[in-house]
């Protein structure tokens, strides 16, 4: 605390990341991907010209944009880019949660939402999982006033994702506000509401290259949307920073949309990886939640999740554990390679014994 923060500075709670150990250690902790990214980004940045650095990048994204409007089958205008999905995320409570009324998200979900709600003063009112530790979409609009509705598809920690149809009904039932799905781990096993953007005009989609493209250390997100909900990210985008997205970034994203077959190699091989890894788990008594992301949120009977944190750690290896009433017996482990999970099998097995 210091006098010379301003009252607003000092009632934040701001976001904490899981770690970026020092050590070496397997890494299943902040959801990255365990692959590298398409190799045509390692040729680009080999042939990329550094004179290029002295000039401003273009403040619009246009190429990297039309890259990904190519990818996703919309149109320029729809489209969105910002430094990290969580800026695109930010941008997006500034644009469209403040109404004065209360933003409707799931109890459990990506922690950064309470972060930004409180950053803009923004009320967030959030509603318990249903029993299934499904995110529960008729709660989420079962109140009257509303600023918006947030929720992740999948859904994080728990990486259960709600069907398009579900989507489409929440839709329905919120035409007057915006209603944010975060698919920032969608490539890995759910349908994405991208094909429900021209019929819904309140939708905005947010994604990130971080996970499935591999590309978490370049900082990459974006949002597709109607050219309103655009324009508004654009007009909040160019009152605090003109230029989020470097030159460099841009080039190595297109490469990244660019290469389909790496794409799908990489999260296929994930999804393997996943669905192995949760059988294992369940072999050895863990209870482990049905997953469409990169990761999984398990508990042992048996054990804490504390417990089980520091063993693996102990052992060399980082997972993502929630100190919290409610997730405080649960791991989130992320997705590595079959080697990794294999080192991961050995420790759990060795600390179940
Ligand atoms: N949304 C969700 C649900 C996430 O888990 C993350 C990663 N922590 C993000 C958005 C932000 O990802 P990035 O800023 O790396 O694009």
């Amino acid at each position: 605390m210091s006098q010379f923060w301003s009252p607003a500075v000092r009632s934040l709670t701001p976001y904490v990341p899981g770690e970026q150990p020092v050590e070496r250690l397997i890494k299943l902790n902040t959801n990255e991907n365990p692959y590298p990214p398409a190799p045509g980004v390692g040729q680009a940045l080999r042939d990329y010209a550094t004179d290029h650095l002295r000039l401003y990048p273009d403040p619009t994204s246009r190429a990297l944009r039309q890259t990904l409007a190519d990818t996703f089958d919309v149109d320029l205008e729809q489209t969105f880019v910002g430094n990290g999905s969580d800026e695109v995320l930010a941008f997006a409570f500034q644009a469209f949660f403040c109404h004065g009324a209360p933003l409707d998200a799931p109890a459990i979900t990506y922690s950064f939402y309470p972060v930004y709600a409180k950053l803009y003063g923004i009320e967030l009112r959030q509603h318990p999982l249903n029993a299934q530790w499904e995110v529960d979409l008729d709660a989420l609009t079962a109140s009257a006033a509303r600023s918006g509705v947030i929720l992740a598809n999948p859904n994080a920690p728990t990486g259960h994702a709600h069907s398009l149809e579900n989507i489409e009904a929440l839709l329905k039932r919120v035409p007057d506000r915006v209603v944010l799905v975060d698919e920032a781990y969608v490539d890995f096993g759910a349908d994405s509401a991208v094909a429900l953007i021209k019929r819904y005009p309140n939708l905005l989609v947010t994604g990130t290259f971080s996970k499935s493209r591999s590309l978490a250390g370049l900082r990459l997100g974006y949002a597709i949307g109607s050219p309103a909900l655009i324009e508004g990210l654009q007009r909040v985008k160019d009152s605090f920073n003109s230029f989020p997205v470097d030159s460099l970034a841009s080039v190595l994203g297109i490469e990244a949309l660019k290469d389909q077959a790496h794409f799908d190699a990489c999260r296929n091989h994930v999804i393997a990886t996943r669905e192995r890894t949760r059988e294992r788990l369940e072999a050895l008594g863990f209870e482990v939640l049905p997953s469409k992301a990169n990761f999984v949120l398990t508990q042992h009977p048996d054990f804490q999740g504390a417990q089980l944190f520091a063993g693996l750690r102990e052992r060399g290896i980082l997972v993502r554990h929630f100190n919290t009433d409610i997730l405080g017996n649960f791991l989130r482990i992320t997705i590595g390679t079959d080697d990794e999970m294999d080192s991961l099998m050995e420790a759990l097995e060795s600390i179940c014994r």
